[in-house]
């Protein structure tokens, strides 16, 4: 009966591995386990996962190395265990290619729903020239945003900034991502800018700007805009 998706685990405490293997397990999950980075990198290629678990403090190297190896080769998506209160972390690690994080400690429900957006990214077709999240819908041809079929003004810079995270709905995209993506490489030192432009953004998409539901904050990493 297991035929799901084969998931990588990469992960050195014991507890945190069994909490995993019986959540993933139960859910119809195969799982292949490391508990070293060195470990993952000898069965990455062997096991081709769809997905990839990792903890960033492992005894021999830390995540942020093994996600830059599996990104030489593989766009797999890797969610990112990571202990509270290390933002910064987090930050390299999306930064180098991971696709989201989970902070421990975590429930099965979070796991499993974060695992599922990003299976469901991964398997997406690439592009579908119109995204609709509720009441917005945005026309990547022409270049038009409509709220309740009323077209919304947006500037340039507004709208780059809309469309790339609109394109990568339900990640976490970290600033530096987002400033060399809508301003370029050479401003990814420049979050002032996200902050400022994101504001106004807000304004003219969100119902309640200042308890925004379609683009959250992640503290100290990012933005993210909501999926479903
Ligand atoms: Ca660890």
């Amino acid at each position: 009966m297991n035929a799901g998706p084969v998931v990588l685990l990469v992960e050195d405490e014991p507890e945190m591995r069994r909490f995993i293997r019986a959540s993933l397990t139960a859910h119809g999950y195969r799982l292949v386990e490391a508990t070293t980075a060195k470990e993952a990198g000898l069965l990455a290629p062997g096991h081709n996962p769809e997905l990839v678990l990792l903890d960033l403090g492992l005894p021999d190297e830390d995540g942020l190395s093994v996600t830059a190896k599996l990104r030489e080769w593989t766009r797999v998506p890797i969610i990112v265990l990571s202990a509270r209160g290390r933002e910064e972390d987090k930050v390299q690690a999306l930064d180098a290619g991971a696709d989201d994080y989970l902070t421990k400690p975590f429930g099965v429900n979070e796991l499993l729903a974060r695992m599922r957006v990003a299976l469901r990214h991964a398997a997406k077709a690439p592009e579908e020239p119109r995204l609709t999240f509720g009441e917005l819908t945005i026309d990547l041809e022409s270049r038009t945003v409509k709220r309740s079929g009323e077209e919304v003004h947006l500037t340039p810079i507004e709208y780059r900034l809309l469309a790339y995270l609109a394109q990568h709905a339900g990640k976490v995209l970290t600033h530096r991502q987002i400033l060399s993506e809508v301003w370029g490489p050479g401003s990814a030192h420049q979050t002032h800018y996200v902050r400022v432009h994101l504001a106004e953004l807000r304004k003219k998409i969100e119902l309640d700007p200042s308890r925004p539901k379609l683009i959250v904050t992640e503290p100290g990493v990012g933005y993210r805009l909501r999926g479903e």
